[in-house]
């Protein structure tokens, strides 16, 4: 008897397989709703939007939770604890998406939670905590420039200043919260006391390439990578590209791109250790004219601050060197500075245990996405666990792929967790 509660509250009691093929199908269906004809797009509070909350509500309803949609959009499903005062667990991630995007981001994690609360609910299995399964609104920053609206209310952490942007067609958030009757008072009301949780757990697809190329089904998280970013502008001297000779130029485009290797090289340094110039501008170039100015962005992102901010400090080190031999001038803006948020030693542990008796090699790795994980970190102890992603490591993009082995191991893996976390 005592081996086989053991058996089912690791899944055994399911099919092999169960959970995955129901992921992926569960997937599938929500992809259905978009705002594009040809591709999945849902962004916040969009028609298509609202469709996958009804309908993930209805999900989680079948599945034996008490689930409501809340004030910014949120879903939320509880497997309510036998024990009465018990604290909170969430188990959660993000149903809105990017533009032409996976049916996997976010989604995986919610879909993961739902069916093994439903497994929980189907064998009688009460947890010494109340399970609450959370499919959040909004993590992209899509439609507002603003990401993390869902989780950053639950977390207690949502900026009032949202409430001043606009989405592209001029519609304020303002405008759309008196809408659709959401107030600065009922967003309060969705903070969670530190005292009422027990943790919080994410499931997510890796959306890089690391655990496909090490065969690797399943990745424990051990931070949420920091970030700063930069707009940086060269001001060299214009000039005509027929009659200046090559020695007395002032190239702003030469000179940026002396800068943007000096990022590559830098950044290659360093295991979770990334650089990137994602836009890069000539303002009024033309063919024949030498470039008088060069506009690039710069994305610096570690698993600790100190990592992120030693590079920064040795590219602008190199920034200054390529200036001045060059005879030119740099101008850097700031333009957002992101925290490191480390996973909890005690989730580590506990996925990387469960991970162990599923059968697999437990690795740890850093993410170098910011998740809705992020948010609860000054507030609850947290983890994630990454899970393989197809097609190279690809995501942000239809071409992104989970199988359905992979999602069920992830499924067996959280419920392992959750059943032995206390
Ligand atoms: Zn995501």
């Amino acid at each position: 008897m005592v081996k086989d509660q053991a058996r089912m509250a690791t899944g055994a009691a399911t099919p092999s397989g169960y959970f995955g093929v129901k992921i992926l199908d569960l997937a599938r269906k929500l992809a259905q709703w978009s705002e594009l004809p040809d591709g999945l797009s849902c962004t916040y509070f969009s028609v298509a939007h609202k469709a996958v909350a009804t309908q993930l509500r209805d999900w989680m309803r079948s599945a034996g939770l008490d689930a409501k949609i809340d004030a910014v959009g949120n879903v939320v499903g509880r497997y309510a604890s036998s024990i009465a005062g018990a604290k909170s667990l969430i188990v959660g991630s993000h149903y809105d998406t990017v533009v032409d995007a996976g049916q996997f981001d976010g989604r995986l994690g919610i879909l993961t939670g739902l069916v093994v609360a439903e497994h929980l609910q189907l064998t009688g299995q009460r947890l010494p905590f109340h399970l609450d399964v959370v499919g959040f609104a909004e993590e992209e920053g899509v439609r507002f420039g603003a990401p993390y609206i869902g989780s950053a209310a639950v977390a207690g952490c949502f900026d009032e200043s949202i409430f001043q942007r606009s989405d592209a067609d001029g519609v304020s958030f303002a405008a759309l919260a008196g809408e659709q009757g959401i107030d600065l008072a009922a967003i309060g009301a969705l903070a969670r006391r530190p005292q009422t949780l027990r943790g919080y757990l994410e499931v997510h697809i890796e959306q890089g390439p690391v655990l496909l190329q090490r065969e690797l089904p399943l990745g424990i998280v051990t931070s949420i990578a920091g970030s700063a970013r930069f707009r940086i502008t060269v001001h060299g001297t214009a000039g005509h590209a027929g009659t200046v000779p090559m020695a007395l130029r002032h190239d702003a485009a030469a000179a940026a791109a002396e800068i943007v290797l000096a990022v590559e090289r830098r950044c290659a340094h360093g295991s979770t250790l990334v650089g990137t110039v994602g836009q890069l501008d000539v303002p009024h170039g033309a063919i024949n004219v030498i470039a008088g100015a060069c506009e690039f962005s710069l994305d610096i992102r570690a698993g600790d601050d100190a990592t992120r901010d030693a590079a920064i400090a040795d590219i602008f080190a190199a920034l200054k060197d390529i200036t001045e031999r060059r005879g030119v001038t740099a101008r850097i803006t700031e333009i957002g500075r992101h925290a490191a948020v480390p996973c909890a030693p005690r989730m580590q542990s506990a996925l990387a245990q469960a991970v162990a008796r599923a059968g697999i090699e437990p690795f740890h790795l850093a993410s170098g996405a910011g998740h809705d994980a992020a948010m609860f970190a000054g507030v609850t102890d947290i983890g994630m666990l990454f899970v393989r992603c197809g097609n190279g490591g690809i995501s942000h993009s239809p071409l992104e792929t989970v199988t359905a082995e992979d999602a069920d191991l992830a499924a067996r893996v959280l419920l392992d967790v959750l059943v032995n976390l206390d």
